[in-house]
């Protein structure tokens, strides 16, 4: 095997991965941990919505470090509690796309959903216009959640 030094090409694969919008997402950052990081989802299901996400720029669960996957879930929990108890949401959807086989829109880096949901909060809007209607503003739940999570 001969080795090609090409140092010109780090250029290139740096930039491959500060264009993934998770890596470079701050004006939704929530909360910051060691691991990880909770952010508002810029394309919400609902008009609460989180997204839990590794720093590291990895794919799958596997390739992650024991500490950043307490760290996540933790964070998950805290969502979960924000959802239930402050935006008063009656349930809580949890769940990560893994490929995009899976569903995945950002296959690349992955995240687990926290959004909040209500008794028949779809309507016909959604499967008839294929548009979801956010009865919330998410600025205001930024800064609600903001000033709750960074408590915690
Ligand atoms: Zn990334």
């Amino acid at each position: 095997m001969k080795y090609l030094n090409a140092p010109w090409r780090k250029k290139y694969h740096e930039s491959k991965q500060t264009s993934c919008p998770f890596c470079n997402e701050n004006d939704l950052l929530v909360k910051e941990g060691s691991f990880s990081k909770i952010i508002l989802n810029k394309y919400p299901y609902s008009p609460a919505h989180f997204l839990i996400i590794p720093k590291e720029h990895k794919k799958f669960l596997n390739e992650l470090s024991k500490e950043c996957l307490i760290e996540m879930w933790e964070f998950t929990a805290l969502c979960e509690d924000f959802l239930l108890n402050i935006i008063k949401a009656q349930g809580v959807n949890v769940g990560i796309n893994l490929g995009a086989a899976a569903g995945a829109g950002i296959q690349e880096h992955l995240h687990i959903h926290a959004l909040a949901r209500w008794h028949r909060d779809t309507n016909f809007i959604t499967t008839i216009a294929k548009t979801r209607v956010l009865s919330d503003d998410s600025g205001d739940i930024l800064q609600k959640a903001r000033e709750y999570l960074c408590k915690k």
